[in-house]
Parts: structure tokens; sequence; C-alpha cells
């Protein structure tokens, strides 16, 4: 299959072709035709899948050969996006995309000045990419109508909510003409997705091009069960022992990403850290020297490394495991991308073991273990498996220290859990754990 093949004009052939995309990719191949179609769209697609394209080559197309002019303070086409860089990188793409078509493109975000983005908005732009809450000031300041709007696309749909935009949401819905095309695109799906969908479209077709809520199986997975208090130490050890080039860091908050690049920089580490805190230039700038690798370890809290593409990035490291489940996801698909292999490494300490539960019962799989030796818990991180269980094990009586070595089983050695000893029947599941993702969260 090409991208002629699938009714594409020949100035966007042009472009892919420029940038190197010979063949549409899965969700290429369904999306494509459908949009062009104007058929609704409900799209099942993880990161790394090619559906940027996918969504916006079509809807360049649609906005080439159908339509009127666009007028001022007007925009044809709206892209919602989670987060400041992810709209960038999207703008980016759409621009690359629309490089032989005579289109506007412009994105807009807040955390920086509104006044500029009014100016650039005067004229009107054909394709408007946006985070929810700039989009609504620049609405209720008059400097955007949506009267002209054909298609709209809600990116990374899953991440809005969790983000709490379901309000911003709603009050977007309301803004917008009845009359219109609606993209939705989710890593994943969950019954506040599908409730939104019902809301947002209109028979919508729908689309899923790997197996829902797995995790791309170009990644290989691992985790590392460590003490807490020696994560940063283990971190070193792995960096060093492994060569490490060029790793994208993961840890829970905005203190942790702080505290990890301190340690890293005093011991004359090439390291930086992004995360909400941090105005946007100095966001964007760390980014792009991690890109060009003037930066070897870019530590990032899940809200500011969102839909980040990191071209070849051969390693992700989880120094703290997700609070949502389906962040794993989105983690480790920074890496593996685009039919690439890639690595992700899950430093786990006890107090996690219920993460890792969810997680693993979210990806239906349990995760490779490895003891790094010397680095063994002395707090054990219980045995996990894709049920969703956590298995404790019965207390045996104490042994004297000579015969030693008693808890030392996987020592230095990998050890898929999947293929530990079944349990025997003293051994009881503790308890269901919960997948972290009900309700909203807060706002960061
Ligand atoms: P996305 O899932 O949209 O973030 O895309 C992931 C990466 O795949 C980006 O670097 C795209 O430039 C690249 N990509 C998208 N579609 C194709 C394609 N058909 N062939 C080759 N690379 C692609």
């Amino acid at each position: 299959m090409t991208f002629a093949t699938l009714g594409l004009i020949e100035p966007l052939q042009r472009a892919l072709d420029t940038l190197g995309y010979q063949t549409p990719t899965p969700v290429q191949a369904q999306a494509i035709p459908a949009v062009l179609a104007s058929r609704d769209l409900m799209a099942a697609a993880q990161t790394g899948t090619g559906k940027t394209a996918a969504f916006a080559v079509p809807l360049l197309q649609l906005l080439t050969m159908e339509g009127p002019k666009v007028a001022a303070n007007s925009a044809r086409a709206l892209i919602l996006c989670p987060t400041r860089e992810l709209a960038e990188q999207v703008h980016a793409s759409v621009a690359e995309y629309a490089q032989n078509l005579p289109l506007t493109t412009y994105a807009v975000y807040g955390g920086v000045s509104i006044n500029p983005q009014m100016m650039k908005l005067r004229k009107g732009v054909d394709v408007l990419v946006a985070t929810p809450g700039r989009l609504i000031d620049l609405f209720r300041q008059n400097a955007l109508k949506l009267n002209q709007l054909q298609t709209l696309v809600l990116d990374e749909a899953d991440r809005m909510l969790d983000l709490g935009f379901s309000e911003e949401l709603a009050n977007i819905y309301r803004m917008l003409p009845k009359k219109r095309q609606t993209l939705l695109f989710s890593a994943t799906f969950s019954d506040e997705i599908r409730t939104l969908a019902g809301q947002m479209l209109n028979d919508p077709l729908s689309i899923e091009v790997s197996p829902r809520n797995v995790a791309a199986n170009t990644v290989k997975q691992w985790v590392v069960p460590v003490d807490k208090k020696r994560k940063p130490e283990l971190f070193v050890h792995l960096m060093r022992k492994g060569r490490w080039k060029q790793v994208l860091v993961f840890a829970k908050t905005r203190n942790g990403v702080d505290a990890l690049v301190d340690k890293l920089q005093g011991l004359g580490i090439n390291a930086d850290g992004i995360h909400g805190d941090k105005p946007q230039a100095t966001r964007q700038r760390a980014l792009d020297r991690f890109k060009s690798s003037d930066v070897q370890i870019l530590v990032a809290t899940d809200v500011a490394a969102r839909g980040l593409d990191i071209e070849d990035l051969p390693l992700v490291v989880n120094f703290d495991l997700p609070i949502v489940a389906e962040d794993y996801i989105h983690r480790i698909g920074r890496t593996g991308r685009a039919g690439n292999t890639g690595e992700a490494i899950s430093l786990v300490c006890a107090d996690e073991v219920n993460m890792l539960s969810a997680i693993e019962m979210l990806t239906r799989q349990t995760l490779t273990r490895h003891m790094e030796q010397d680095f063994e818990p002395e707090h054990r991180v219980p045995d996990t498996d894709a049920s969703g269980q956590v298995v404790k094990k019965p207390k045996k009586p104490k042994k004297p220290k000579a015969s030693g070595g008693g808890g030392k089983r996987n020592l230095g050695k990998w050890v898929d859990s999947g293929e530990v000893a079944p349990a025997e029947p003293s051994i009881k599941p503790v308890r269901k754990v919960p997948v972290f993702n009900t309700g909203p969260r807060k706002k960061k």
C-alpha cells in the first residue's frame, strides 16, 4: 500500500516523501480514507504509531479541497492537545505535512504571553493547534471565532481528562458549530473517554490498531527491585555499567526531578530536568538540547514529557513508577517508536508494589525482574503478576545466619517472575489491586 493508493493529493504525497515516509502505518492506512470520507473517528492508537499524520494529513487535504477561505480571527480546523510541548510538536508535524499547500497553521498554549497569539489570529489560520485553557481564553477575549470550524481533533484525549480538562472540554464543546467532523485519538480508552466520545462524535468509525492497553512490543521492559533510598545510587551504577548515552528518566514529582538532576550534575553527569514549574522557554531549551544530544540525561515529570517525539531514543527509565498505570504506556512509548526497538527499565521499591501490579494488570503482562548485585532490597518487593494480585510470601521461620542466603534466590541473574514456581496453597493473594486512574486528577 502507498500513500497514493489511499487517495492523497500530490502535494501531500511529495511532503511525506520528503520526510521519508514510504508506506502508511496501520493507523494511517485505516484513518486516512475514513477522514477523507468525512467520517467521525474514534481511534485507539499508541504513541509512536504515526497517529499525528493519520489525522493531520487527510485533514489538510479536506481543507485544501473544500470550504471557504479562512475568515479573520477564525480557524477551519482545531487540534486540541493536553500539553504545550505536545501542541508544539503536533504543530511542527502539521507544518511539515502542509509544506506544499496554500494553508496556514499555528499553535497556541498557556505559559506564554497571549498578545502575540491574538495578533497572529487576526488574519485567521487554517489549522490551529491549542491546549484547552488558552483556547478558551482566546475565545472569551474575542480573538477567535469557531463558527467556520470544519474539523475538531482531540489528540491524547485520555490525557486531557487525566489532567483535569473535562470542564474545559465541556466549555469548548458549547463553543463549536453543530455541523463538523470530529476525530478523537487516545492511547487508552476508559469509560470516561467513551462517554466523552458519545457526546462529541457522530456515528464514529472505531479504529484500533493494536490490542487495547498493550504497550508497544518493540520495547524490552524490565524491573529492578531496590530500596527507595538507594535508587539514585542504583541509577548511576546502571548508567555506568550500561554506558547509557541518551536516557529519558521519569520521576514522580517536581522535587524528585530537581533532586535527581542535582545529584547527577554533582557527579559531573550531563543532566537536565523538565517539569511544570519551569518556564516554557527553559523546558523547550532542555528538550532541544536533549534531542541534539547536548544533554545526556533528561529527567521529567509525566506532564512535561507527554507525547514527546525523540528520534531513536534507546532507553526510558522509570526512576519512580507512575501513579496512573496508563502513564506507564505513555512513558515507555517514548522509545521503540516507528518500528525501532527500545528498552524501558523501572526501578521499583516495596512502596510501589501496588503500582507495579496495576501496570502489569493493565498491560496484561508480568514484567521481567532483574536483581542487581549489591542492590538487593532489604524491603522485599512482593511478587506480582498480570492478574492484578500481589502475592506475599508466608513468613518463614528465622534460620540462623550461618545457613545464609535465604532471600537471594534471584541474585544477579534474570528472572521472569512469571516463571517463578507456582504459588503453594498456603500463599494467598492479599487483595485485588485497584487501577489508579479513577476520577479526574488535579490540574498541574
Ligand atoms: P506519532 O505517533 O505521530 O508521534 O509518530 C511517531 C513517529 O513516526 C514520528 O517521528 C513520525 O515522523 C514517524 N512516522 C509517522 N508516520 C510514518 C510513516 N508512514 N513512515 C515513517 N515514519 C513515520
